[in-house]
C-alpha cells in the first residue's frame, strides 16, 4: 500500500518531463495516488497527454491561470470526474524574460502585474475555487524559491513574487486549516533545476553549477527529490504540519559560508 493510496490529486504545472510538477506527478502515481492534470495551452497538450496516459491519468484539462473562467471550468470538470479530490498541486510561475536579467528596479508595471498575477496570485484562486471539492484532511502546495528571502543575481521580480507567494501560503493554511475540513497548505522551496522555466533566467547555467560546488550535500537537487517530499507533505505523515517553507536544496539555504574548498580541514 502506497502512501497515497486512494487519494486523488489535480497537480497544475507539467509542460514537459523535466517540470518539477512531473517529478511530482510521477512520485505521487507511485505512492497509489489518482492523477489529474492541466496545462496551459493547446501547444503544451502534445507534451502533456502523452506523459498523463502513461501515468494511466485521463483527466488531461486546459487551464489558462491568468482566466477565471478556465479556473472554474477545471474545477467543475475535476468535480464531474473525480468528485472529491484530495490533493492540489501548483507548480506554475511566469515572468517576462527582460524581467529576469539585469537590475530588479527596472522592471515595468505590466511585467511586475504579470509576474505577480501568474506565479502568486495564480495558487489563491486555484486554492479558493478548489476548496468546494477538497475532502477533509486534504493538502495544498505550491513551489517557492530561495530568491524570495535573498537578492539572487537576475531573479529580480520573481524573487519579489515568491515572497508574496510564502505569504499567501501562510494566509491560506491559516483560512483553510480552521474550516471544519482542515486543509493543510504547504511549499517546497527547491534549489535550482534546469527547467523551462529557469531557462528564462539570465545565468542560470552558472547557478546551477556553482550550487553542486557549493551546497552541503555537493550536489544538485533533481525532479524526484522534490516529487518525494511533495509526497510526504501531502501524505499522513505530515498531518501536522501546514503553513510551512520546506526546503529541498541539499542545505544550500542552511550553510552559514557557501564553500567549494576540497577534502580536509584547512590549516
Ligand atoms: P516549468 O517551466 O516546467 O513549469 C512552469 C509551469 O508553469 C509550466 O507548466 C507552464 O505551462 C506553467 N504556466 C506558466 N504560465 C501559465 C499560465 N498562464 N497558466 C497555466 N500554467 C502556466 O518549470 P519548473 O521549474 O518546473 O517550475 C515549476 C515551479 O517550480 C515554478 O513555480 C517555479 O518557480 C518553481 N521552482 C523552480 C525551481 C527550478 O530551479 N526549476 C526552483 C524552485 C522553484
Amino acid at each position: 500500500m502506497g502512501l497515497l493510496t486512494g487519494k486523488k490529486a489535480l497537480i497544475f504545472g507539467v509542460a514537459n518531463d523535466h517540470s518539477i510538477a512531473w517529478g511530482i506527478a510521477q512520485a505521487m502515481a507511485r505512492e497509489g495516488a489518482t492523477l489529474g492534470f492541466s496545462y496551459a495551452g493547446e501547444k503544451l497538450e502534445r507534451r502533456v497527454r502523452p506523459l498523463a496516459e502513461s501515468l494511466g491519468s485521463t483527466f488531461i484539462e486546459p487551464c489558462d491561470v491568468t482566466k477565471d473562467e478556465d479556473i472554474l471550468a477545471v474545477m467543475d470538470r475535476a468535480k464531474s470526474a473525480f468528485g472529491n479530490i484530495d490533493i492540489l498541486v501548483h507548480s506554475v510561475a511566469f515572468a517576462g524574460r527582460d524581467d529576469l536579467t539585469g537590475d530588479y528596479h527596472t522592471v515595468s508595471r505590466d511585467g511586475f502585474k504579470l509576474a505577480m498575477d501568474i506565479s502568486v496570485y495564480s495558487f489563491t484562486a486555484l486554492a479558493h475555487a478548489a476548496l468546494p471539492i477538497m475532502n477533509p484532511d486534504g493538502s495544498m502546495l505550491t513551489m517557492t524559491y530561495l530568491g524570495s528571502q535573498r537578492a539572487i543575481n537576475h531573479y529580480n521580480v520573481m524573487g519579489v513574487a515568491k515572497a508574496a507567494l510564502e505569504a499567501s501560503v501562510r494566509y491560506l493554511a491559516a483560512d483553510f486549516g480552521k474550516t471544519e475540513k482542515h486543509i493543510r497548505v504547504n511549499s517546497i522551496s527547491a534549489g535550482p533545476i534546469r527547467t523551462l522555466a529557469v531557462a528564462g533566467i539570465a545565468g542560470s547555467r552558472t547557478l546551477i553549477s556553482e550550487f553542486a560546488k557549493t551546497s552541503m550535500l555537493r550536489r544538485n537537487i533533481n525532479i524526484d527529490d522534490v516529487g518525494n517530499a511533495a509526497v510526504y507533505l501531502c501524505s499522513h505523515l505530515a498531518a501536522g504540519v501546514t503553513g510551512e517553507i520546506h526546503y529541498v536544496d541539499a542545505g544550500f539555504s542552511h550553510a552559514g559560508m557557501a564553500s567549494n574548498e576540497e577534502g580536509g580541514a584547512g590549516g
